[in-house]
C-alpha cells in the first residue's frame, strides 16, 4: 500500500539528512498537523518515578535528558484513566486537573530542550488501563477469569461501566491535552484491558461488547473516537496494536488488520507494534531474542494498514534501526530500554559515533526486574538512569569551573578491568581524574568477556565496547598483561604518585574440592567456555546458579550462531507469525540428544539467582530440552567414568559422564587490600574483589560508579576502606 504521509518530504529530506550516517533514522516525519524531527520514538517503560508526585521532578529530569538526548518523541510510562484500571493501589493515575497542571512544568521542559539539532522531543502520555492485570483487589476485565500472573480474580465490567471507562479514557487524553502532551499512546496490547476485551481468551460476555470479533473490537474503537471528539483532529493518537499475542485464544493476523483499519477510520494518527501478552510463555525482548527479531511481524503488518508503524522489541543499536527503516519494514524505530542505557543515543548517532553508545544489553536486570518488586527502574549499565538530578548535580561540583566548588584532580589507580574496575575508570576520568588501569591479562571485560561467549549474550561485549572507547576518548591509560607485585615495598614503588587506589579483582572460580577434580574430563566453567570445548552426550553441572544454567544453555543452544538466528528463534519457541495468536499449532519442542544434569547440594529451583522476568526462560527451556536437576545430593569423588555421589536417602550413586563442568560459584580475588593497607595508599575494594556471594554485575558497575564520586569526595561516605 502506498504511504502518502511522507512522501512530500522524502526527497527534499533525504538530500538534507545525507550528512547523517543513517539517514533514514533522521529523516522527519510528517503527520500532516506536525512534524516529528527524526524516526526515533522512545517507547514507554514504567520506571516507578510515574507512581509519587513527589517523584515529578525526578521524572520531569529523566525525560529532559532524553530530549537533550535527540529522541524525536518520547512516550511516558503507562497511566490509567481512572483508579481501576491502576497498576497497583499505589500506581499513577492521570484523571484530574491538579495531576495535569503539575505535568505542565515537565512537557514544557522536555520541549524547550536542546538536542543535536537545537530543538527538543515531542512528548506523548501514555493511557494503560490494567483490567485483570491490576495488582489490587478491585481490578475489572472483560469477563471474570482470573490472570495467572495475578493474584486477584477480576469483577467483570457492567456495560455502563464500560462506557464510563471510555469516556474516562477521552476524559484523560484530554487532560493530557491540557497538560502540554503532544498526544497519547493507547495501550491495547501487552495483555492489559483493551486487548483482554479484544481476545476470545478474556472475553466470555454476550452483550454488545463481547462474542463475535466485530464486537469484541468495538471497545478500543469507541476509546480512539472518544478521545478524537474531545482532542481535535491535530493531536496524536498513538495505538498500540497487538501483532503478535502468543497465547491461546489471540487474534488471526487478519482479525489485527480488520481491527487496525477500522481504528484508522476513528482517528488513530499511527500504530506501535504490540508483541505478547505479559502471561506469553515465550520471551519478547530478554537477551535471548535476537535483536530485531520481530521487525518482519511489523513489515507484514505496514502492508496493510494506510498510518505509520512503529517497529519495536530488541532494536539497540542505530545501524539496526537504520536498517529496518531502509528495508521499509517500519516508519517509526521505539526503543525503550536502550534510552534508559544512554539517553544520548540519537546525538552519538546523529555525529556518527555509534560505537560511544552505551548499549542496552537487553538484561533486565535494573530495570524491569526492579519494577516487578516495586523498585525504581534504573541501569545496569548506566546506574545513573532515572537518577539523572542527584548525579548531575554531584559532577557539576566536581567540575565546575567555579573554584570554590571544583574538586581536586587526584591520581587514580584502577586494578583491574572488568565491569567494576571499567566503571570506576570511566567515571573518575569522567569527573576529571587522571586516571591508570592496571589489567593482568591480555584484554579488559572480566566476567562480561565470559558471558559474552554464551549464545544470546553476545551484546555483553558492547558494554565492553563502550567501556574501552570511553577510556580512549578521556585519556585512561591501560596498562594490560601488567600483574602488580605483592611485595609492599615494590607496590609501594609502583604505586608511587597515585592518591587513590580502586581494587577492583574481581573473582575466580570457587574450588569445590572434590576429589576427582584434577582428571582431564572435568573443567572450571571459564575454561569450558573460553575454550569452546566440544561437547561430549553426557554431562553433569555441579552447581545450579546463573552460570550453571548459562553453561547448559551453551551446550544446548542451537540457534543463536546461526546466520537465520530470526527463523531459528521462532521455530525453537514455536512462534509462526501467519497463524492465530501468532503460534505454530503443530509446535513441539525438540529435545536434545546431549543428557545434561545440573547438580546442587541445596533444594529449590535452579537459577536462584536470576531475574524475575528471566528466570523463567532459562528454566522452562531447559527443562523443554529435557535437561535434568538432582537436588539435596553430596559429592563423594570424580572417577574416570562420573561422578559418585550420595542422594537425600543416602543412597550412594554413580553418574555416568563425559565432561563434567564446575559452576561451584566464586571466590574475591583480593590479594592487594592488606598491602595497600600496610603501605597507607587511600583505596578502595568493590564488585567481586569486596564480595564474591551473590555478585552480580549490577552491583560492580553501580560500586564502580559510586567509588569515582567517593574518591571526588561528593557522595557521603568519604572515608576510604582501611583508612
Ligand atoms: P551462584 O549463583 O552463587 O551459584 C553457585 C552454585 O554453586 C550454587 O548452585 C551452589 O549450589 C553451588 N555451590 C556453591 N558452593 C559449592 C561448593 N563448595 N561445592 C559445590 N557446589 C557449590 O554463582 P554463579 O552461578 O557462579 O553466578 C554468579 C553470579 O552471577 C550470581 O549472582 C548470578 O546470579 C550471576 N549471574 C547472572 C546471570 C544472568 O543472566 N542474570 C547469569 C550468570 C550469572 P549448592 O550450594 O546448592 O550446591
Ligand atoms: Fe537494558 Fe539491562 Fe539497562 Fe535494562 S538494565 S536498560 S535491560 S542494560
Amino acid at each position: 500500500m502506498e504511504k502518502s504521509y511522507s512522501k512530500n518530504l522524502k526527497s527534499a529530506s533525504l538530500i538534507l539528512m545525507a550528512n547523517f550516517a543513517y539517514p533514514r533514522l533522521f529523516e522527519p516525519l510528517d503527520l500532516k498537523f506536525t512534524r516529528l524531527k527524526n524516526r526515533v520514538m522512545m517507547g514507554s517503560m514504567h520506571t516507578g518515578l510515574e507512581d509519587h508526585s513527589r517523584n515529578l521532578n525526578v521524572l520531569k529530569d529523566y525525560f529532559v535528558e532524553r530530549s537533550k538526548g535527540g529522541v524525536g518523541l518520547i512516550v511516558t510510562g503507562g497511566y490509567s484513566p481512572n483508579w481501576l484500571g491502576k497498576v497497583s493501589p499505589f500506581a499513577a493515575s492521570f484523571n484530574t486537573k491538579s495531576v495535569a497542571r503539575a505535568h505542565q512544568e515537565l512537557t514544557t521542559a522536555v520541549h524547550q530542550a536542546k538536542a543535536y539539532d537545537g530543538t527538543g522531543a515531542k512528548i506523548c502520555l501514555q493511557l494503560l488501563h490494567a483490567g485483570r492485570y491490576s495488582y489490587h483487589p478491585f481490578l475489572v476485565a472483560p469477563s471474570r477469569i482470573k490472570s495467572p500472573i495475578t493474584p486477584f480474580t477480576p469483577f467483570k465490567l457492567p456495560a455502563f461501566l464500560v462506557e464510563k471507562t471510555i469516556h474516562d479514557f477521552a476524559n484523560a487524553a484530554q487532560l493530557a491535552q491540557q497538560a502540554g502532551y503532544d498526544g497519547v499512546e493507547i495501550m491495547g496490547s501487552e495483555g492489559y484491558l483493551i486487548h483482554q476485551f479484544l481476545a476470545a481468551r478474556t472475553n466470555h460476555r454476550s452483550d454488545q461488547w463481547g462474542g463475535t470479533f466485530a464486537h469484541r473490537m468495538k471497545f478500543p474503537i469507541e476509546i480512539v473516537k472518544a478521545i478524537r471528539k474531545r482532542v481535535g483532529n491535530e493531536w496524536i493518537i498513538i495505538f498500540r496494536i497487538s501483532l503478535l499475542d502468543l497465547v491461546e485464544g489471540g487474534s488471526t493476523p487478519q482479525e489485527t488488520v480488520a481491527l487496525a483499519l477500522e481504528l484508522e477510520k476513528a482517528g488513530v494518527t499511527f500504530f506501535n507494534s504490540g508483541i505478547g501478552w505479559h502471561e506469553a510463555r515465550i520471551p519478547t525482548i530478554a537477551t535471548v531474542v535476537p535483536p530485531g527479531a520481530f521487525a518482519s511481524v511489523t513489515a507484514d503488518f505496514r502492508k496493510n494498514v494506510n498510518l505509520p508503524v512503529v517497529a519495536t522489541n530488541r532494536i539497540n543499536h542505530p545501524g539496526l534501526a537504520e536498517s529496518i527503516l531502509e528495508k521499509g519494514q517500519a516508519d517509526l524505530i521505539s526503543m525503550a530500554r536502550p534510552f534508559l542505557a544512554d539517553p544520548h543515543f540519537v546525538n552519538k548517532a546523529a555525529r556518527n559515533a555509534a560505537s560511544e553508545i552505551n548499549t542496552c544489553i537487553a538484561c533486565n536486570q535494573a530495570c524491569l526486574d526492579h519494577i516487578f518488586v516495586a523498585k525504581k527502574a534504573t541501569c545496569m549499565v548506566n546506574p545513573q538512569a532515572a537518577e539523572e538530578n542527584i548525579w548531575a548535580q554531584r559532577k557539576f561540583s566536581a567540575t565546575s569551573e567555579n573554584t570554590s566548588q571544583r574538586k581536586k584532580t587526584k591520581k587514580v589507580a584502577i586494578l583491574g578491568s572488568g565491569p567494576a574496575g571499567l566503571s570506576a575508570a570511566f567515571h573518575a576520568a569522567d569527573l576529571g581524574h587522571d586516571v591508570t588501569v592496571f589489567e593482568r591479562s591480555g584484554d579488559i571485560g572480566g566476567q562480561f568477556t565470559l558471558a559474552s561467549l554464551v549464545p544470546g549474550k553476545s551484546d555483553y561485549a558492547e558494554t565492553i565496547r563502550y567501556y574501552r572507547e570511553q577510556l580512549r576518548i578521556r585519556g585512561v591509560q591501560l596498562l594490560l598483561n601488567t600483574l602488580l607485585p605483592t611485595n609492599p615495598a615494590s607496590l609501594k614503588e609502583k604505586l608511587q604518585g597515585f592518591d587513590a587506589v580502586v581494587v577492583a579483582t574481581g573473582v575466580k572460580p570457587r574450588d569445590p574440592k572434590i576429589e576427582g577434580q584434577n582428571l582431564p574430563q572435568v573443567y572450571a566453567y571459564d575454561q569450558f567456555l573460553k575454550k569452546k570445548i566440544k561437547p561430549g552426550k553426557e554431562i553433569l553441572i555441579i552447581g545450579t546458579g546463573g552460570i550453571g544454567v548459562d553453561v547448559a544453555t551453551t551446550i544446548l543452544d542451537s540457534h543463536h550462531e546461526s546466520p537465520n538466528a530470526i527463523q531459528d528463534f521462532m521455530n525453537h519457541w514455536g512462534i509462526d507469525p501467519s497463524k492465530r495468536s501468532g503460534l505454530n499449532p503443530d509446535f513441539k519442542p525438540v529435545l536434545n540428544p546431549i543428557q545434561i544434569t545440573l547438580l546442587q547440594r541445596s533444594e529449590g529451583s535452579i537459577g536462584k539467582g536470576l531475574g524475575k522476568t528471566t528466570g523463567w526462560i532459562h528454566r522452562l527451556d531447559l527443562k523443554r530440552m529435557g535437561v535434568r536437576v538432582i537436588s539435596k545430593v553430596k559429592y563423594k569423588k570424580i572417577v574416570p567414568e562420573g561422578l559418585i555421589l550420595e542422594r537425600e536417602d543416602g543412597r550412594t550413586e554413580m553418574l555416568r559422564a563425559d565432561q563434567i563442568i564446575l559452576c561451584a560459584g566464586q571466590e574475591s580475588v583480593n590479594e592487594y587490600e592488606s598491602i595497600l593497607k600496610e603501605i597507607g595508599i587511600p583505596h578502595w575494594v568493590i564488585g567481586g574483589a569486596k564480595f564474591a556471594g551473590e555478585l552480580d554485575a549490577k552491583r560492580a558497575i553501580r560500586e564502580g560508579m559510586e567509588v569515582a564520586y567517593q574518591i571526588s569526595e561528593l557522595v557521603p561516605e568519604l572515608v576510604p576502606e582501611g583508612n
